[in-house]
């Protein structure tokens, strides 16, 4: 499975998903992440573009929640303010090294295909990273590198 990592698409803003196209970006995200297998908690539309210009990055991402792999078109993280906020190393198949990134605790993740759903901690996190990737936000731009 090749990861885009042309910084170009990866910092353009994903586009809303027609509800025609509901299906095969699904399929796309869920063959991707089934063939990274453990590599990737979380996966956006965008990063599985890689010799692909004919389309415009979806806006929808894949995450493993309790062990299985769902995929959220057209989310929005509603973060839970009074949940604070912390600041932890991340890293993404897009981008090389490890960053400082600080992300809500606590949140809501609406969609258009799922019931909404509570996330706390790790999955919060993920989703937040995932989100970032459709509005073109990448760790390297939002975090802060870590020197070994
Ligand atoms: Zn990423």
């Amino acid at each position: 499975m090749l990861i885009n990592k042309n910084t170009n698409i990866l910092h353009s803003v994903s586009e809303l998903v027609n509800v025609a196209n509901f299906g095969w970006v699904t399929n796309v995200l869920k063959l991707a992440m089934k063939t990274l297998s453990n590599k990737a908690h979380g996966l956006a539309h965008v990063q599985t573009m890689v010799n692909s210009s004919l389309i415009q990055p979806q806006r929808a991402f894949a995450m493993k929640l309790d062990g299985k792999v769902e995929v959220f078109i057209n989310p929005v993280f509603k973060p839970s303010v009074i949940g604070g906020s912390s600041t932890e190393e991340e890293e993404c198949l897009s981008v090389n090294g490890k960053f400082n990134v600080s992300r809500f605790k606590k949140g809501k993740l609406i969609s258009q295909n799922q019931s909404p759903v509570k996330l706390s901690g790790f999955d919060a996190r993920v989703c937040q990273h995932e989100i970032d990737h459709l509005d073109g936000i990448l760790i390297s731009d939002s975090g802060e590198k870590v020197t070994a």
